[in-house]
């Protein structure tokens, strides 16, 4: 599958880290650091390295992936459409300065 390997699975508690292990019951992913600090570690947890997943096993992980990738692009989207209004209200705003200048200088 070429699309979940393009896209590197992130840390849920450091974001910019890459998530090499896995905990099956809760779908948590980490890094080794989040593992050895035992960041998210519950009576039930089944934590896996993702390499050493079996086939139904990552069958879960790569859906989980896809999920976030979902989420991700949402918000990528949301932070698009904010990043256009504040253009919008740029160009309004210099516009409505052009046209100030414009009446001030046919003084
Ligand atoms: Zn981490
Ligand atoms: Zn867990």
């Amino acid at each position: 599958m070429a699309t979940s390997k393009s896209r590197k699975p992130i840390c849920d508690f450091h974001y910019n880290e890459e998530a090499t292990v896995m905990c099956l019951k809760h779908h948590q992913l980490m890094c080794l650091d989040c593992v050895l600090e035992q960041k998210h570690k519950l009576d039930d947890c089944i934590i896996k390295g993702t390499e050493q997943l079996l086939p139904s096993e990552k069958y879960k992980y790569e859906l989980i992936l896809i999920i976030r990738g979902l989420a991700e692009k949402k918000l990528a989207l949301a932070d698009h459409i904010k990043q256009v209004g504040k253009k919008q209200e740029e160009l309004k705003h210099t516009v409505e300065q052009q046209i100030r200048n414009k009446l001030q200088n046919w003084k």
